[in-house]
């Protein structure tokens, strides 16, 4: 697969390349040269198909030329062995279930599958690449996660000591093998400076053979597509559905508006964000401007300068109009919030965090403005409501029963290295 930068100015490469180097040269973002469609009768034998079956469905045709249908339908095996269910509401309305994964939230899905194709694609007989990742909570226990006891890779994870929540903590700390966290006295921001100046220090980076694993990887997005096309193929046959996606950096709708773009039936996309509007901004306006985030009870979605938004652009020709054809935006405070979570249990019965009710909120608010006769929506699921406890069970006036995964996880014991903010500190650990 040829792979170019959104912006023009680097060399097209190898799809190899651009997941090694996550961010193209010129600064770009990478996106595939070309998305080619499958067909209607490959879209109807996919029909009851499992995501490993889509995903090889879809991903061959980019992929086939650098890994072998073989190899790529073992690896998503591997990376997609839980279920991702459509639960239906009423004859109108569904909701895609993200978050069966090992930590409870969407990214699981595309960093799983990036993970292993970054093991793929390392040469062997090298040391191992160490990804190294700074989070303020959520991302570290997705990728450590997603890459524990995957060969060739070693997962350094960088967070601020003492504030990220606990379940978090555990998500991180409690792998151990080829995961490493490092606790670090100071904030978030240090983590991040760290990271940074790591990434920035060629003889480290070359030594340590560094790479990240960030929401612009082109193989995180990749398999986001996946999740789309399995749940609008397990509809009745010939219909199209509106998906409202509860977005933050924009990279699940660039997943989403891919799949799209290979020709997996869906009639357009309603973006749901928290009160973080730049998108819906720019939709209105045709500007993108920009503005530092705010704090909601979504927090993963709390983004002002969505990284996605390049590749949402590049995909249109930069054509405002017609990415106005395509998607919609609304917006959402930590109110509607409230009152999503609350709606959707009174109504429904149905449980949801506060990212999840957005998606929900936006799915409604654009099928009033749509009007009867409007086709059926989905909106997607993007972590469980046992991670958002704290918001969710005053309001629905009961406990949210924990998972699994995030309950072992509580009860295993945690290890971590202690470190001064400096980069010296961090390097005799990479
Ligand atoms: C990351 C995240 C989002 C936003 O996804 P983007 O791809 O950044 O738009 C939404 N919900 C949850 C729970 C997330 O973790």
């Amino acid at each position: 697969m040829t792979c170019v930068s959104t912006r023009g100015e680097a060399p097209a490469v190898p799809f190899r390349e651009a997941v090694l180097a996550g961010l193209a040269p010129d600064g770009g973002l990478y996106v595939p040269q070309r998305l080619p469609a499958l067909d209607e009768r490959q879209w109807a034998g996919l029909r009851g198909a499992s995501m490993a079956d889509i995903g090889v469905a879809m991903l061959a045709p980019l992929l086939g030329d650098e890994i072998g249908v073989g190899t790529l339908s073992a690896l998503l095996a591997d990376a997609l062995d839980f279920p991702v269910p459509v639960v239906r509401l009423d004859d109108r309305l569904a909701v895609v279930e993200l978050f069966h994964g090992p930590t409870c939230a969407f990214k699981d899905v595309g960093a799983r599958v990036l993970a292993r194709l970054l093991s793929h694609v390392h040469d062997a007989g090298q040391p191992p690449l160490t990804v190294l990742v700074a989070t303020s909570g959520d991302t570290g226990g997705a990728v450590a996660q997603a890459f524990h006891g995957v060969p060739r890779t070693r997962v350094v994870v960088l967070y601020p000591h003492g504030q990220v929540s606990a379940v978090q903590e555990a998500q991180f700390t409690t792998l151990g093998g080829n995961v490493t966290a490092v606790a670090v006295q100071g904030r978030f921001d240090d983590c991040q400076r760290l990271a940074k100046e790591a990434f920035g220090d060629p003889r480290l980076r070359e030594r340590a053979h560094l790479t990240s694993a960030n929401s612009i990887s082109l193989g995180r997005l990749l398999p986001q597509m996946v999740y789309y096309a399995h749940a609008v193929l397990g509809l009745n046959p010939g219909t199209r559905p509106v998906i409202s996606v509860p977005s933050g950096n924009f990279g699940n709708l660039a997943a989403g508006l891919m799949a799209q773009r290979m020709g997996a039936p869906i009639a357009r996309f309603v973006a749901a964000t928290t009160v973080n509007d730049t998108v819906p901004r720019y939709l209105a306006t045709g500007m993108v401007e920009p503005r530092p985030s705010v704090s909601t009870l979504a927090n993963a979605m709390d983004v002002g300068n969505p990284s996605n938004l390049e590749r949402i652009r590049w995909m249109f020709g930069d054509r405002v109009e017609a990415i106005r054809a395509a998607m919609s935006a609304t917006v959402h405070t930590d109110e509607d919030v409230r009152r999503g979570i609350r709606e959707l249990d009174a109504r429904y019965g149905y449980v949801a965090d506060p990212h999840t009710a957005i998606a929900y909120l936006g799915a409604v608010e654009d099928r009033g403005a749509a009007g009867v006769g409007a086709p059926g929506r989905l909106f997607l699921s993007t972590a469980h409501p046992a991670k958002f406890g704290d918001v969710v069970e005053p309001l629905i006036g009961r406990p949210v029963p924990v998972p699994a995964p995030l309950a072992d996880a509580m009860a295993r014991p945690r290890q971590a290295t202690h470190i001064e903010p400096r980069l010296a500190a961090l390097s005799v650990l990479l």
